[in-house]
């Protein structure tokens, strides 16, 4: 029988019916056993709690944790499970998917809206197919939610109520899992698995709004190692000076002080283009990096991971291609 390692992190899936309270590992497992009996003909399951918390606690250090606990394991089994609030789980599935190169096996994040305990739990059907995902899927990180299997940077939390939790605006998919699982080919390999650690976290997130002062960012550049700006459209902000709004002044600054900036779109299909427009061709000039259709969780993690492994002159070409197939 296949091997899988079944990583739990904690959030919805995890807790009791009295949410927000999480259930005890021991709990937790009885459940898991009552709940999804079918899992253990599935595949051989070796468990391992590697934190029982909302998944608004998940930081950066602990994607590195994980990251280098999944790298460890993975030589003795088939594919990995992690079990993941839903709040970030796009975020540390970004991150997975820069610190594995070259995954050789599949690592499929998933979680729930309702607790596993409950009536009408989407975790139990989740947890199938995440396993389904795990021994048949392709060999990349991956989110599998509400019988679909996405890439795991492509995806964002889409709903806080709806079993369709996810979606992946620019990026078909790589799975389905209706009467019959198909799956799509997953990614090249270009090498041997590697794990690639190490975040910077001094990143900050700009979305640009009518109204936005530029001295607030402007006030912030001191602290920051990088920017990614979610600009309008197809990577527009203000640059009339007539109100005293332009935000051009903070891209000047960030590239006088050597500060990284990626633009992003806040429209989340398609991506941005900066030769289209005037504020565009603005922040190119300024040495701005084009996200392309980057999901938001993707860039900013990206370009922690680039602040820590492709420091200087090397960090755009990082940026600006796909390494993980985060980009189109
Ligand atoms: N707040 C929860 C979490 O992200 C939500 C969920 O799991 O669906 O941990």
């Amino acid at each position: 029988m296949r091997r899988l390692l079944l990583v739990h992190t904690g959030g919805t899936l995890g807790m009791s019916g009295r949410r927000p309270h999480a259930l005890k590992p021991g709990a937790f497992l009885r459940t898991l056993r009552a709940r999804v009996p079918e899992l253990t003909t599935l595949a051989k399951l070796e468990f391992e709690l590697f934190s029982n918390v909302d998944s608004c606690e998940m930081q950066p250090e602990l994607w590195t944790k994980l990251a280098t606990l999944l790298h460890g394991r993975l030589d003795d089994v088939d594919g990995a499970v992690v079990t993941h609030g839903t709040d970030t789980l796009s975020d540390t599935a970004s991150a997975l998917s820069f610190m594995l190169a070259n995954l050789d096996k599949p690592v499929v994040l998933t979680g729930a809206q309702r607790p596993l305990g409950e009536v009408r739990s989407d975790a139990r059907l989740n947890l199938i197919d995440a396993v389904t995902s795990a021994l048949h899927g392709p060999r990349e990180v991956t989110v599998c939610f509400d019988s679909h299997l996405f890439r795991g940077n492509r995806v964002r939390k889409v709903s806080v109520a709806e079993y369709d939790a996810f979606d992946s605006p620019n990026h078909p998919g790589l799975g389905v899992l209706g009467v019959e699982a198909r799956f799509g080919p997953g990614l090249s390999r270009r090498g041997r698995r590697a794990l690639l650690p190490g975040l910077v976290p001094e990143v900050f997130l700009l979305r640009v709004f009518p109204g936005l002062d530029p001295q607030l960012p402007l006030a912030l550049l001191p602290r920051l190692k990088g920017l990614v700006v979610e600009a309008y459209g197809a990577g527009n902000f203000p640059v009339s000076k007539a109100l005293g709004r332009s935000l051009e002044p903070v891209f000047a600054e960030c590239q006088r002080r050597g500060v990284p900036v990626v633009v992003v779109s806040q429209a989340p299909r398609n991506g941005v283009d900066l030769s289209l427009y005037e504020s565009g061709a603005l922040a190119r000039a300024y040495g701005a990096i084009d996200g392309g259709d980057m999901t938001m969780s993707a860039a900013v993690v990206k370009l922690m991971h680039g602040l820590a492994h492709h420091p200087g002159h090397r960090l755009r070409r990082y940026l600006e291609r796909a390494v993980a197939g985060e980009r189109s």
